[in-house]
């Protein structure tokens, strides 16, 4: 299975759309792997994971045939992850030769929000759309998907999804905190190739709530290594970053350059807008 990071940051992108902090100044500086656009993922060049603002940039700049695309998962309904807004132009209007209509998978709200959108704005988007109970496999394309409940917005019902084409398994847990004991217990039946961990809060020592810093990535590295949900060939990414996780305790500015060697060293490699992994 082929996995392509297309955005690998937090809701605002970093820099930040219209911050001045110190991070964001020097991303903007150093440019290369510091800039980031927001969190979608692709799947050997046909499952997309979420659709946000920036997916037309991503077409733009990564080369994706987004008209292609028949099937997307969303993890859930923040604007950095789900952006109903562009599917306007699936209309017939804008939206020539499609072969195809696109199948939108995910929660509750999702369905509820497309089928408003369908009946307004978004009339004639050649859209479907379908609602995943949480713990069931779902046969999307040709891979096995479940969702599992996220720790992150206590509004909506957020999911993390196992993805599976029979020979390699992802977890892919965009947004998410420490997985609470019931999806612990049911990870724990699952052997994984890749995990790829929400690391919102990136430098910072706060643990809790709905998004995860590095310490608590290592601290599900070693659970899922010593109870036999990953292995030594199992690929651990780090990935949805915030400008905001940035300076650590001592009030040290943390880039990619640093973090990603220091990540190295224990057993994670950390995201960037174009990262692609075969696994
Ligand atoms: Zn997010
Ligand atoms: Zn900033
Ligand atoms: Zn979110």
């Amino acid at each position: 299975m082929k996995i392509q990071y297309l955005g690998t940051a937090a809701a605002e992108g970093w820099p930040g759309l219209f911050c001045r902090c110190e991070a964001c100044r020097r991303a903007g500086e150093l440019g290369g792997r510091n800039l980031r656009t927001r969190s979608q993922a692709l799947i050997d060049d046909h499952l997309l994971i979420d659709f946000p603002c920036d997916t037309y940039a991503h077409m733009l700049r990564n080369g994706v045939d987004i008209p292609h695309i028949r099937s997307c998962l969303i993890t859930h309904c923040h604007e950095d992850h789900f952006y109903p807004t562009d599917l306007q132009n699936r209309s017939e209007v804008y939206a020539q030769g499609l072969d195809d209509r696109m199948t939108l998978y995910g929660n509750d709200r999702m369905a509820e929000t497309l089928r408003d959108f369908a009946a307004g704005p978004g009339a004639g988007m050649q859209v479907d759309y379908q609602e995943l109970p949480v713990y069931r496999p779902a046969k999307i394309e040709e891979y096995e998907v479940i969702p599992l409940p996220a720790r992150h917005n206590p509004a909506e019902r957020c999911y993390n999804y196992i993805i599976s084409d029979g020979k390699s398994t992802i977890l892919y847990a965009h947004d998410t905190g420490m997985p609470r004991e019931e999806v612990w217990q049911f990870l724990s039946g699952f052997a994984f190739d890749l995990v790829s961990l929400d690391c919102t809060g990136l430098m910072l020592s706060t643990r809790g709530g709905g998004h995860m810093c590095f310490e608590e990535n290592l601290i599900m590295r070693e659970r899922m290594l010593r109870e036999g949900m990953a292995g030594a060939h199992t690929v651990f990414v780090a990935n949805h970053f915030s400008h905001n996780g940035a300076k650590d305790p001592q009030g040290r500015i943390w880039m990619y350059e640093e973090t990603s060697s220091r990540m190295k060293e224990q057993g994670f490699l950390m995201s960037w807008d174009g990262l692609t992994l075969e696994i």
